[in-house]
């Protein structure tokens, strides 16, 4: 027969299968079984066991409950989920102490300080497919985030790819194929791909390297219309979704409804913080497949995936970690709204202007803390006293930074700022003085870190802890002057009050004075010389007093609740202020960037031109240290295809990449590296450059470069932007030269088509195209040569490049002297060949890119895939098969063949 804790863990653990149970038992948190095995293995705990009935030991481990936070944070980490599961009894002597289990921590739940990037949104989402239609759902618990969309068209899948990419979750919910849930040994998490639960649909669409979210199979019928839709109306106390946007868009609802299950299942009772949902669509934002950012390298270098030396690690010049989250997240999301765009463009140019305004605002916002988060965690009651008082500190700096954006640029010192420019900083700052008062007078400013140690509540808040405190006081007075008291009273001069731990407060006096006592003393303790007594008196206020800490302690819990639901209650104005303060630091940021940097107010428009003088590349021109960065100018129109040719290592990729990054910051609101830039918006950029490792996707070099082309000519647009950085070099040249003309062609020709197009190529036979193709442009890369040296001048010009200096840089790059010079002689040889029209490549020897010497006749380098055809193929073409007999068709066929083989013979 086990014991009642047991049959009581049995029940909840029952409950959580695929979860490792913390089961709280005094002061640790333990787990049983192979919960307990496994919490042993991965935290290094040491596995005792306790007997649960008669003759059964359970293997247990325990953590202690101070601690619990940083052993469920390596639990996470590491893939597991944590259900934690809490004494929610009142009094321990009743037999068995009340047991829940509060909350579930996953990947996407986490609200931990120490598990969470504070630059960073933590996002859980949900997905759901079905045919060519998805529902994705996305919710951040720490900031109470929640929105939803739907996804439709041919390649709904890559939409939601493109959205994971964008949204990096840090757990994904998926369908999984019905209720069961993993056993034990199978509790961690699924990382970057789905388990085999997972139905082959949603695998499909979600084969995508998201390196750091997991995917947590939940059970269909969560998925379901109707349940996802109830759970969503019963959430928000609604009839309907026609407030939130969604009521027309069945997976939008699926997807956000399963998120809500999900939440009430494993965060009990810290749902209020989700109190709206908003329904966005992919429209609204500029387009970036996962391809395109990790390429430009917005918010991670792709070597290291590290922010620094990345395109936000030079933006990111934001104070506060809600201005940081908003910042990546304008990076993730352009805009396409040219008046959105000029209202942030209005407000960084303030503050651009302003240098007094800026840096004054910038230091107050330092002092704002996590607005965001730490209202979150108020909405969750999970919030500490220190939490309410950085919350209060936070607050404390509204009204100054309000009083500043009113003054605005009056009293400054700049006079080229438009009076008015304080119009464009207006945000929805709410006065917070009530939540600031209420803190201020409830929490004492040096109060403890966690509940459960006296002195959180200030004194003077409530009448009831003052009364206990001041009853408290009067009892140590009392027994304090106890002693003289009673001296006076019974005469004994010797008579002592004293303490001990066994017996308490006690009076003693020697036995020589026996007689003297009063008769209301009770004899309590007799040692050799002396006698110890109490009194009822004394009893009652040592009562008091050693009861006092438990009494403040319960007191100042229920008060503390009180108080984090006072400000629960206003959290909504907290939360929308905490917003617009990060928007400011965002302004800020961006002001600040640009003016340390010099850039420029971008000129947005629609029409059809990038127009860029004298544009740099942020992040580059920032790591050079010797040579100044080497500005240039682009002019680009509707389907202008400019073809760039240069020598390795000129900078070919540098001006790529920084007229799509340019474009890029000026549809955030970004001012740009430039001296003038004149954008005309575009929909998407589309990048295809350098080879990707993606080996472990299991696609060769190749092939993801022919799949990322394929996107890009069945995706973009005559608004699109598309940068090209080398095609078809994962093929033998002349594969990849046909591919890359064929490319050019079609871009420059399909009626649907005609995006402004950057193309980089070292094949110097593409820059034959701009002969043909009118809207075809060659540049390249400027280079002196000074005797054997080659400078590379990093200067764009117009005109096709001659030369590769491959071997330049091979030179450079160290390679043995022996090679250098052979490769100079094969160089001149394969040079030396020229070949007529017509005549294929000499077996063995592909030919690398060629210098055309000056006077030759184009055509004698055109190479055979774009000369006339062979004779033989001519007349097989004109044959009349259908009128020939077998017998003449083999007769022909023999001629043919003769003639042929006396061709190759002369
Ligand atoms: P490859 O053909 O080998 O890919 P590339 O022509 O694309 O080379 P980049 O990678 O763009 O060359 O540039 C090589 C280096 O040249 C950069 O890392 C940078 O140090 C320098 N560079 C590029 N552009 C400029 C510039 N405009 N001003 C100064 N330095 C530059």
């Amino acid at each position: 027969m086990s014991t009642p804790m047991w049959r009581q863990y049995q029940a909840i653990k029952k409950q959580y299968p695929d979860t490792l149970v913390f089961f709280r038992l005094g002061d640790f948190y333990e787990t049983f079984e192979d919960d307990a095995r496994i919490a042993a293995r991965e935290l290094d705990l040491v596995l005792t066991s306790r007997p649960i009935s008669k003759d059964y030991r359970t293997p247990m481990a325990g953590v202690p409950h101070h601690a619990v936070d940083s052993y469920v944070a390596r639990l996470i980490g590491k893939g597991y989920r944590v259900a934690i599961c809490e004494q929610t009894g009142d009094d321990q002597n009743k037999g068995l102490m009340e047991r829940a289990v509060t909350r579930v921590v996953t990947p996407g739940t986490v609200v931990e300080p120490g598990l969470l990037d504070e630059k960073r949104n933590n996002y859980l989402a949900a997905v759901v497919i079905d045919g060519t239609r998805a529902g994705l759902a996305y919710a951040d618990i720490t900031t109470g985030e929640f929105a939803t969309t739907q996804l439709s068209g041919e390649d709904a899948g890559a939409s939601v790819r493109h959205e994971l990419e964008r949204l990096q979750p840090a757990e994904v919910l998926v369908e999984g194929t019905d209720g069961t849930r993993r056993n034990s040994e199978e509790l961690r998490g699924t990382q970057g791909n789905l388990s085999a639960s997972t139905p082959p649909s949603s695998s499909e669409f979600l084969r995508v390297p998201l390196s750091s979210s997991r995917f947590t199979p939940y059970p269909r019928w969560h998925f379901d219309l109707d349940t996802a839709r109830r759970a969503l109306l019963e959430h928000f106390g609604v009839h309907t979704l026609e407030g939130f946007g969604c009521e027309r868009l069945p997976l939008a609802i699926q997807a956000a409804g399963a998120i809500i299950q999900y939440l009430a299942e494993t965060q009990k009772g810290a749902m209020a913080q989700f109190n709206r949902l908003s329904t966005y669509s992919t429209a609204q934002f500029m387009n970036l497949d996962p391809a395109t950012r990790r390429n430009l390298e917005l918010t991670q270098t792709i070597r290291g995936g590290t922010v620094r030396g990345s395109l936000l690690g030079v933006l990111d010049q934001t104070v506060t970690a809600m201005g940081g989250r908003l910042l990546r997240q304008w990076l993730n999301e352009p805009l396409l709204d040219i008046t959105a765009l000029n209202a942030r463009l209005d407000a960084v140019a303030a503050l651009h202007a302003d240098t007094l305004l800026r840096t004054e605002l910038r230091t107050r916002l330092k002092e704002i803390g996590d607005l965001e988060r730490l209202t979150n965690r108020v909405l969750q009651r999970i919030a500490t006293p220190r939490d309410l008082l950085g919350l209060r500190r936070g607050l404390e700096t509204v009204p100054g930074i309000r009083s500043l954006l009113a003054k605005g640029t009056q009293g400054s010192s700049v006079s080229s700022v438009p009076p008015s420019s304080s119009e464009f900083l207006r945000v929805p700052l709410s006065p917070c003085d009530d939540v600031v008062s209420l803190i201020g007078q409830a929490i004492s400013e040096d109060a403890p870190a966690t509940l459960g140690t006296p002195g959180v509540i200030a004194p003077g808040f409530s009448a009831e802890l003052d009364g206990i405190h001041a009853a408290i006081k009067d009892a140590r007075a009392w027994v304090a002057g106890l002693e003289k008291v009673e001296r006076d009273r019974t005469g004994i001069r010797s008579l002592k009050v004293g303490f001990n731990k066994v017996f308490g407060y006690y009076i003693e006096v020697s036995h020589a004075n026996r007689d003297l006592i009063p008769v209301d003393y009770i004899r309590k303790q007799t040692l050799v010389n002396a006698e110890r007594y109490i009194t009822p008196e004394l009893k009652e206020y040592e009562a008091l007093i050693l009861n006092a800490e438990e009494r403040i302690v319960e007191l100042e819990s229920r008060i503390f609740r009180q108080v984090l639901d006072q400000v629960a209650a206003v959290a909504d104005r907290l939360l929308s202020t905490a917003r617009a303060l990060a928007h400011l630091d965002v302004y800020a940021a961006l002001a600040e960037v640009a003016l340390r940097n010099n850039y420029v107010r971008p000129k947005l428009t629609t029409d059809d031109v990038i127009h860029i003088q004298a544009g740099r590349h942020p992040v580059v021109e920032l790591s050079l240290r010797e040579e100044p960065f080497v500005p240039n100018d682009i002019h680009l129109a509707g389907g202008d295809i400019h073809i760039l040719t240069g020598p390795n290592m000129s900078g070919k990729s540098t001006m790529l990449r920084q007229v799509a990054i340019i474009t890029l910051l000026a549809q955030i609101g970004s001012f740009v590296p430039a001296d003038s830039a004149s954008i005309g918006l575009v929909d998407r950029i589309f990048t295809r450059i350098g080879a990707q490792d993606e080996i472990a996707a299991g696609q060769s070099t190749f092939m993801v470069e022919m799949v990322e082309t394929a996107n890009i000519l069945h995706h973009a647009t005559s608004r699109s932007l598309v940068i090209l950085d080398e095609i078809g070099r994962g093929t033998s040249t002349y594969d990849g030269i046909s591919i890359a003309w064929a490319v050019v062609e079609y871009l420059h020709n399909a009626p649907h088509l005609r995006p402004k197009t950057l193309f980089a190529t070292h094949y110097h036979e593409l820059t034959e195209l701009a002969n043909s193709l009118p809207r075809v442009h060659n540049y390249n890369v400027a280079v002196a040569e000074e005797g054997d040296r080659v400078i590379f001048l990093h200067k764009i010009v117009p005109g096709g490049a001659d030369r590769s200096y491959g071997i330049h840089v091979a030179r450079l790059a160290g390679l043995p002297r022996a090679v250098i010079h052979r490769a100079e002689e094969l160089l001149q040889d394969l040079e030396g060949a020229t070949r007529a029209p017509g005549t294929p490549a000499r077996t063995g020897v592909e030919l690398p890119t060629q210098r055309r010497p000056a006077g030759s006749q184009p055509e004698v380098w055109q190479l055979s895939l774009f000369a006339p055809p062979h004779p033989i193929v001519e007349q097989i073409k004109q044959l009349d098969i259908n009128s020939m007999t077998p017998l003449e068709a083999l007769n022909k066929l023999y001629e043919l063949q003769r003639r042929l083989a006396r061709q190759e013979e002369n």
